[in-house]
């Protein structure tokens, strides 16, 4: 007070005024861009936990997709009744499971919107394509995450087997600890000649993809396709069904599936030939191969055109 009271005081204060502002000016940008920064660090915690969380999600989904294959195909194997939209049954099945992950994660103040559009067949016959949408915000920030997604999911993980329901649905065989015995079930459904070539057979119906890339190798050695036999192994197949049309039971499928050998118990020159997808097919379409010895106990019958694409 003192200090306004002469004029020399007076221009004092006034400096140390003018001297104040840029410090209070300094103050006041230095303290926003503190809050500014703890905001922004907020806001990439909450940023970085969205994303991580979807992330999560994500791999869920593939996961969700695995074991409703798994369960989809056991289904229809023990109960021997036909899917009538494959598509729809599992997408909507696969839906529900996410519904429920989503009420978890709206607990972690997350909240995830996942529709699945769509389910089909991929390229490849050992996946199977899943699209969806997902829709991520939270509650304690503006960020959001938005996008649309196609994944290719595999057919083939051992942790999820997945099973060919197509024998058990055209010869009503039963279907035990992941194989079928089909008594006299296949040799009756088969029409052509020397039918009983199939009497007592039993295939393996767990989809497990053939690691030989180029079939034509399978005649290098009896090993080779003897290993290939043993294994049960699924190959790539434009006449084969694909796994959605093989779960409707249909005869014909417009998409790129695969093909097994189904192995024969009884011996001729020539009997229908060992291919799932010949035997299985309606009775018009099946037709007959020739004999080919591999060793004492194992035989497989062929036509030409699998005889070249197997190198036997
Ligand atoms: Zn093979
Ligand atoms: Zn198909």
């Amino acid at each position: 007070m003192k200090i306004i009271n002469n004029q020399k005081g007076y221009t004092t204060s006034i400096i140390l005024l003018l001297l104040l502002i840029p410090l209070l000016l300094l103050l006041t940008i230095t303290i926003d861009e503190y809050s500014h920064e703890v905001d922004n660090t907020v806001e990439n915690l909450q940023t970085k936990k969205m994303k991580s969380t979807t992330q999560d999600f994500e791999n869920e989904i593939a996961t969700i997709t695995k074991q409703t294959l798994h369960d989809t195909t056991l289904e229809v194997i023990t109960r021997k009744q036909a899917l009538t939209n494959s598509k729809k049954y599992i997408k909507d099945k696969i839906q529900s499971k996410i519904d429920t992950i989503e009420q978890k994660q709206r607990k972690n103040n997350i909240n995830i919107e996942c529709t699945v559009n769509e389910i089909k067949p991929a390229d490849d016959p050992f996946k199977i394509e899943i699209h969806y949408t997902l829709h991520v915000t939270t509650n304690n920030s503006n960020s959001k995450i938005q996008k649309e997604e196609n994944r290719h999911i595999e057919i083939t993980d051992t942790k999820y087997p997945v099973y060919d329901p197509l024998p058990t649905l055209k010869t009503r065989a039963t279907f035990t600890d992941s194989k079928v015995e089909y008594t006299d079930k296949l040799a009756n459904y088969i029409t052509i000649n020397n039918s009983n070539a199939y009497l007592n057979s039993t295939q393996h119906v767990t989809i497990k993809k053939c690691p030989i890339n180029d079939y034509s190798q399978h005649g290098n050695s009896n090993i080779t396709i003897k290993n290939c036999l043993n294994n049960h192994y699924y190959h790539n197949s434009h006449d084969g069904l694909c796994l959605l049309c093989r779960l409707e039971n249909r005869t014909t499928c417009e998409h790129y599936g695969f093909e097994t050998f189904i192995l024969p118990t009884e011996k001729f020159d020539k009997a229908p030939a060992s291919i799932d997808h010949v035997l299985l097919n309606d009775q018009q379409g099946q037709y007959e191969g020739n004999n080919i010895t591999i060793d004492n106990n194992t035989i497989i019958y062929l036509d030409n055109g699998h005889k070249i694409k197997y190198g036997l």
